[in-house]
């Protein structure tokens, strides 16, 4: 369907033209009627600012060219698949809103059961010590931000090998900070200033902590967190759309095995924990026997497996 003004030269559209225009427009592309409808007045919102119930009670109310020719142009992007939070720009995470942009990896809710695990193991450590930790494959910087956001006494470094995911991670962290600030209304300990994100493979890059008041492990960190690639490379082909065709490959591709960057990462890892400090992954809901049986191998102790909401193993921990 093509709605062009011109067709209509005396009149403006109204909210609820646009919000029923959207509509049509998202199921026409697929989307069942209630999605349609979500995702349009989302769309309405993000550059009108109102919201549903706004747009409900003032549906004769005229919008502006300018405001109708983005809605427009955020529908169309839509209508290509596009997922959503590419074409709003942000999404939120665990209370705090992130800047999304294609060819960074879209948080997931999935993913606030490896931050609360994280958490929970994080607070038992005392308290009065700085805590320092590491961050491989950091993409939007959720994880990182949210532990930040969490403990005001601990710094992390954090990894990529992508060039989109350090610039937007960084501007995540600042975005943090600004929310921070004004939902206390003055200025709070920076969630920007404790991270510092750096090009890595890995762990390529980063660096011995250097340290002289922690014991007798100065240069070893507390923790290690990663969300890694962990789809098997045939499985890829076989995801949705969205997915697929939208994110980044080198944020979903684990491997012949999916297993690739866990080896990696438990294996080098366990030389950068210091004894007492663990290490928490994502991963995929089918992973947990597997990654559980290489920690143990490697010689990590106390090793568990979490599960998400669905019931599904979705995080594996591990200590030194
Ligand atoms: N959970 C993501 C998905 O299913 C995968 C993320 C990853 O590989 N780390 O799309």
């Amino acid at each position: 369907m093509s709605v062009d003004k011109k067709f209509l030269p005396d009149s403006r559209f109204s909210l609820g033209d646009i919000a029923a225009i959207g509509r049509i427009l998202l199921v026409e592309m697929g989307l069942d009627y209630s999605a349609a409808a979500l995702e349009t007045d989302l769309i309405i919102r993000e550059v009108t600012g109102f919201d549903r119930i706004h747009i409900m009670i003032n549906s004769d109310q005229e919008i502006e060219q300018g405001f109708y020719d983005r809605i427009m142009e955020l529908l169309n992007l839509r209508r290509t698949n596009m997922p959503m939070a590419y074409v709003l720009g942000h999404r939120d995470f665990m209370g705090l809103d992130f800047y999304c942009e294609p060819g960074v990896l879209i948080p997931r809710s999935d993913t606030e059961v490896l931050v609360e695990t994280a958490i929970e193991k994080l607070g038992k450590m005392d308290t009065c010590k700085s805590i320092y930790g590491i961050e491989i494959g950091l993409g939007t910087g959720i994880i990182s931000v949210s532990l930040l956001n969490h403990f005001l006494h601990l710094s992390m470094v954090a990894g990529d090998i992508n060039q989109k995911a350090i610039d937007l991670s960084r501007k995540n962290a600042l975005y943090a900070d600004k929310q921070r600030r004004e939902m206390s209304g003055k200025d709070m300990v920076s969630v920007s200033k404790r991270l510092s994100v750096i090009y890595s493979n890995l762990f390529d890059n980063i660096e011995p902590l250097k340290l002289y008041d922690r014991d007798n492990h100065g240069d070893l960190y507390d923790f290690i967190v990663s969300n890694p690639p962990y789809i098997r490379t045939e499985v890829i082909e076989t995801l949705m759309s969205d997915v697929k065709d939208f994110e980044p490959r080198n944020a979903l591709d684990g491997m012949d095995d999916g297993l690739y960057f866990y080896r990696q990462i438990i294996d080098k890892g366990y030389l950068m924990i210091r004894p007492g400090g663990f290490v928490a992954f994502e991963i995929g809901f089918d992973q947990g026997e597997e990654v559980s049986e290489l920690m143990k191998k490697r010689g990590y102790k106390d090793v568990e497996i979490r599960k998400d909401l669905a019931g599904l193993d979705r995080v594996v921990t591990g200590f030194k």
